[in-house]
């Protein structure tokens, strides 16, 4: 496995891979690996005669008082796990070699991002479009990896493929879960014992709301019970509770066919987000 930092040296990969006849996967991440971005990575490889993982804290997601400066940085343990999947080529370029310009230029999320993390984040997905954007052009990847962990996410990553053509497959892989249900995530460090103890409630109330609306299609209710059960079994702030059509993100009505459940709720100050995604059908829908 090669560690690279520079365009310049991605290029000569991409180059080469493509003289080959070689197909491209790549698994766009901010690092700090647990077993979430290795399953993308499994996949990948699965499915992909190379493999391509970025490891970049994309300044341009963040907000002012977010977690750019503190979100956990850490190659070296990244290297050894990204190795262990299969990966062949780790992209981690300094932010300098990301954006050594400023031309003003910006992709703007549409409709989707004005809600659920869009609201709470101002220009979040704008910043998200603007590295897998960058990304996509300078790996030009077959297919591309992105987890349901994140389903906002990937719902405008969706839109953008279509809007602009990007000749990319997108594969979305399902959330990769602790065992009590957490959805792994690399912010899962900033939590407490106490907060880690109460952090399984969002995945336990995103599930008692999915069993409602399946039994009576009553969103509000669902909501409602949700609510409750964070309430009670945390010291957390909800910052929102949503049920939405997936993946426009509208309002359910009874031609839905995908309904995405979805939270964001402090833990602490921990922002911890987890959604499921299904049908009123019974059975879990496919992103
Ligand atoms: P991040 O490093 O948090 O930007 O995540 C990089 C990619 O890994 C994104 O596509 C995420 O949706 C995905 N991911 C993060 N956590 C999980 C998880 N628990 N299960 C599945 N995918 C995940």
């Amino acid at each position: 496995m090669n560690v690279i930092s520079t365009i310049a040296q991605l290029r000569e990969v991409v180059l080469h891979a493509k003289k080959q006849q070689q197909t491209i996967g790549l698994v766009p991440t901010m690092g700090y690996l647990h077993d979430g971005h290795l399953t993308l990575a499994a996949n990948a490889r699965q499915e992909n005669e190379l493999v391509v993982m970025s490891i970049f804290v994309n300044p341009t997601q963040f907000g002012p008082n977010e977690d750019f400066e503190s979100y956990p940085r850490d190659l070296a343990r990244d290297t050894k796990l990204a190795q262990s999947a299969g990966v062949d080529i780790i992209f981690a370029p300094s932010v300098e070699e990301m954006y050594p310009h400023d031309g003003g230029i910006r992709i703007r999320a549409g409709r989707q991002a004005e809600l659920l993390c869009g609201a709470s984040r101002p220009g979040h997905f704008d910043g998200v479009l603007q590295v897998v954007a960058k990304l996509f052009h300078l790996v030009q990847p077959d297919r591309a990896y992105f987890g349901q962990k994140d389903a906002q996410q990937v719902a405008i990553i969706q839109t953008m493929v279509r809007d602009y053509n990007f000749p990319v497959e997108l594969r979305i892989v399902p959330v990769v879960r602790e065992e009590d249900g957490l959805a792994k995530s690399s912010r899962n460090i900033y939590l407490s014992p106490l907060d880690r103890s109460q952090a399984p409630a969002i995945q336990q109330a995103l599930q008692l709301a999915k069993r409602e609306l399946q039994e009576t299609q009553d969103v509000k209710k669902a909501l409602a019970l949700a609510t409750k059960l964070i309430e009670k079994n945390t010291d957390g702030k909800i910052d929102y509770l949503a049920i939405l059509a997936y993946p426009d993100l509208t309002e359910v009505t009874p031609e839905t066919e995908q309904i995405l459940l979805a939270a964001a709720v402090y833990i602490g100050t921990t922002r911890l987000i987890d959604n499921v995604i299904f049908s009123l059908k019974g059975e879990i829908a496919h992103v």
